[in-house]
């Protein structure tokens, strides 16, 4: 069966993310995705995550205690646009994975936004290794989701091929907006 854009997202990070590696969560959310890249990089890596949300990252704090992965995370409460100053331009990113919108049943109006996470692609491209991957699953119904809908498909379309392969997949029958998933891979 082909399946939704979030369990192709996990899907695109489990091929490429092993242990050791340096990963991020741009957005926490419940952090499920969190939790996933903590098994995946193992003790020896590293899962920088962002939110802006204290209760955001209450929620992913105790998820990963109770799952013992804490050790190889942290856990920022600031966006994802102060990235460049969080990692070192010298560190080397796997994976980046974004669930653009709100967090289901809080606040809807706390909303990723357009500029802030350019700011964030910007400051993760340099970063990204070779054959790494920025996934981007984006929720756009709300208000304000068709801005930033538009801005990520723009940023991925210009960007050059011959530094980068993207792709878009999206189930194009669907009622209700089912979010569509932009993967950017850096070429080798
Ligand atoms: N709609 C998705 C989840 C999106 S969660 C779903 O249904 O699964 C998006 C998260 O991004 C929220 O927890 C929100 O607090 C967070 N967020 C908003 N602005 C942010 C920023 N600038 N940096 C990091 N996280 C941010």
């Amino acid at each position: 069966m082909l399946t939704t854009a979030l369990h192709f997202s996990h899907t695109l990070l489990k091929e490429i993310v092993q242990v050791g590696d340096t990963v991020v969560d741009a957005t926490m959310g419940n952090g499920h995705d969190t939790a996933l890249l903590a098994e995946l990089v193992g003790r020896t890596g590293q899962v920088y995550a962002f939110d802006v949300q204290e209760q955001a990252v209450q929620a992913t704090k105790h998820r990963l205690h109770e799952l013992h992965l804490l050790g190889q995370t942290t856990l920022l409460q600031q966006g994802h646009e102060t990235l460049g100053q969080v990692i070192p331009d010298t560190t080397d990113i796997r994976a980046a994975v974004f669930n653009l919108g709100y967090l289901p049943k809080s606040d809807k109006h706390i909303i990723t936004k357009p500029d802030t996470t350019k700011k964030a692609l910007e400051a993760l491209l340099p970063r990204l290794r070779p054959k790494g991957r920025i996934i981007l699953v984006v929720y756009y119904g709300h208000e304000g989701g068709a801005d930033e809908l538009s801005l990520v498909n723009d940023y991925c379309q210009q960007l050059p091929q011959e530094a980068y392969n993207v792709l878009t997949y999206q189930f194009i029958n669907q009622r209700n907006q089912p979010p569509i998933l932009f993967c950017i891979e850096k070429k080798p």
